[in-house]
């Protein structure tokens, strides 16, 4: 598994650079990566999901398995 080493900050629009080094044994989805722009220094922290792990960059997405995990939990109230 691998996660991107820049991804483009949502605020400005700059590069962001990740700040937490790769676990020895690779990342899993669930770790914590944290990222620092080089535009406005916002820290973004994200959590490493299995879409990240092919997209080389930190676009907006729409997460679907979220998006069906809130209509699983509509159904079940
Ligand atoms: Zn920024």
């Amino acid at each position: 598994m691998d996660v991107p080493e820049i991804i483009i900050c949502v605020d400005c629009g700059q590069k962001a650079h990740r700040i937490t080094q790769a676990p020895e044994d690779g990342w899993e989805v669930g770790d914590f990566v944290a990222y620092r722009c080089s535009g406005c220094f916002d820290r973004w922290d994200l959590v490493v999901e299995d879409s990240d792990l092919d997209e080389s960059r930190g676009e907006s997405r729409f997460d679907f398995r979220q998006w069906l995990s809130d209509r699983e939990d509509e159904k079940s109230s």
